[in-house]
């Protein structure tokens, strides 16, 4: 099959089962390239097309909060695909053992499977692959030009990938169709869960309140419609002030694939009306989030220092004995507790809301950096904070978000100066001459939110 968004991973010929989609990064029946082209698969080979889905126990730092937006757009993602008469099926355990299981019931001839760059999803996806008699696919329906194709190697920064991407990007930006109604139906239906029982399942997850966040595709189209009537014409002067509520809040939709990149990109570029926002907001939807991407792919040590460059490594050595006139425990930096007021009300924002601002990230990262005795453990605790409490967690913006505030990743040299080495840094006082401080931290901090 021609298709640059599908790897091959395997070809073994598979017999005439049903052809299945493991869904386990895109939760979404449209705009679902990894779908469409299962389904293609299926029609040529004129047999019915299943969705699996194995519900993990656990995830990374995942909590209640997660897991509820992620079953709850599911059960609507769910209904739409068994409307065009393709089952969902779904088992309660770990995807490496539930996902096998079916495959060997169902005898699936060909099995497709969403792309992926986090190290445990790779290694669920090796196994489940190498369970399969059949063809396996890996298809790349996150990135709107794909991962592989965009480059083959570790890019450097932002403006080593930019003209990568931004060659291909016509060829790709095209209109997703319809997802059409499946013509070849599945006789024997084997188990599956039922969300009433999937949602009790995921009860064992550390338990978080719900936030304001509507889940699943619906939700997540309409915030892209009020984003594009609204919000985005001030995206390229206001992106970066915390007060101002010019940011797309999509990240939430896109981290659980209920919105795919390459729709909101499409309405963007062709109804947005301040053309500077619409550059600005591609650069961070396009080049920085598929950079990300790049980067935890070609980066197994995208979660620790691993990743670092020399020149940081070296920097953030040389100042490891610097006096740090405040050090806070992590359970004090969960608490908010820090004398900061600006830091705490953004953790606080994260913590109520599961969303912090872009800007207030990197403040926050770079903050515990300043905080922690030694710069492994600060990334450890800044990728425990983010994946735990925000919905767009455990994602690889976030890894790389983190490394590039922590440790320099695709950023360069500084000024140098204590603690910070070259790495880039960020202070209160920066922040108060950028916007009213104030004011965000009244937002967070209003006593009917605590
Ligand atoms: C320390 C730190 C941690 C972060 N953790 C996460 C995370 O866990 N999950 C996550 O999705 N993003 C993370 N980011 C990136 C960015 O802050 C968020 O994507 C953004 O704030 C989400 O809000 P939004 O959807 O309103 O963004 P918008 O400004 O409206 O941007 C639209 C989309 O572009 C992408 N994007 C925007 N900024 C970036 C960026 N700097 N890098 C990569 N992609 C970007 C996101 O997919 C975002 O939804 C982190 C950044 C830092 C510095």
């Amino acid at each position: 099959m021609d298709d640059p968004r599908a790897y091959a991973v395997k070809s073994e010929s598979g017999g005439n089962g049903p052809v299945a989609l493991w869904m386990h990064r895109e939760h979404r029946a449209r705009d679902n390239h990894a779908l469409l082209f299962a389904q293609s698969l299926a029609e040529r080979r004129k047999v019915p097309l299943v969705v699996l889905y194995g519900l993990a126990p656990a995830f990374l730092e995942a909590a209640t909060r997660q897991f509820d937006f992620l079953l709850r757009g599911l059960r609507e993602t769910s209904a739409i695909l068994e409307s065009k008469g393709i089952p969902f099926l779904m088992r309660l355990g770990s995807p490496e053992e539930v996902v096998p299981e079916m495959v060997r019931e169902l005898k699936v001839s060909a099995l497709v499977m969403d792309f992926d760059v986090l190290r445990l999803k790779r290694g669920w996806m090796k196994t489940v692959a190498d369970s399969v008699h059949g063809e396996v696919w890996e298809v790349d329906s996150r990135n709107t030009v794909p991962c592989r194709v965009a480059s083959d190697k570790r890019e450097y920064a932002a403006r080593t990938i930019r003209p990568k991407i931004h060659k291909r990007l016509s060829e790709f930006l095209v209109e997703p169709p319809e997802l059409p109604e499946h013509p070849f139906s599945l006789k024997k239906r084997p188990e599956t869960a039922s969300f009433e029982e999937a949602f009790q399942y995921v009860r064992q997850a550390p338990a978080l309140p719900e936030t304001n966040f509507v889940p699943g595709e619906e939700a997540a189209a309409e915030r892209l419609e009020a984003f594009i009537g609204g919000e985005l014409d001030s995206y390229g002067k206001g992106r970066n002030v915390p007060t101002n509520p010019g940011v797309s809040r999509l990240s939430p939709y896109l981290h659980f694939g209920q919105i795919s990149a390459l729709r909101v990109l499409w309405e963007v570029t062709a109804r947005g009306r301040d053309r500077d926002s619409v550059a600005a907001y591609v650069e961070q939807l396009v080049v920085r989030r598929e950079l990300s991407d790049n980067f935890c792919f070609h980066d197994p040590d995208y979660d620790n220092p691993g990743c670092f460059a020399d020149w940081a490594v070296g920097t953030l050595e040389d100042h490891l004995a610097d006096d740090r006139p405040y050090v806070y425990s992590l359970e004090q930096l969960e608490k908010a507790a820090t004398h900061d007021d600006l830091w705490n009300a953004a953790q606080l924002e994260m913590v109520r809301t599961g969303h912090m601002h872009n800007y207030m990230r990197m403040y926050w990262a770079k903050k515990i950096l300043e905080w922690t005795p030694h710069y492994a453990e600060a990334m450890e605790r800044a990728i425990y904070l983010n994946d735990r409490y925000q919905l767009d967690g455990r994602d690889s913006n976030g890894y790389t978000g983190v490394a590039w505030s922590i440790g320099g990743v695709h950023d360069r040299g500084w000024t140098e100066r204590p603690i910070f080495g070259k790495i880039r840094y960020m202070s209160y006082n920066g922040a108060k001459s950028k916007f009213r401080i104030r004011e965000y931290i009244d937002a967070q901090t209003r006593p009917a939110l605590l």
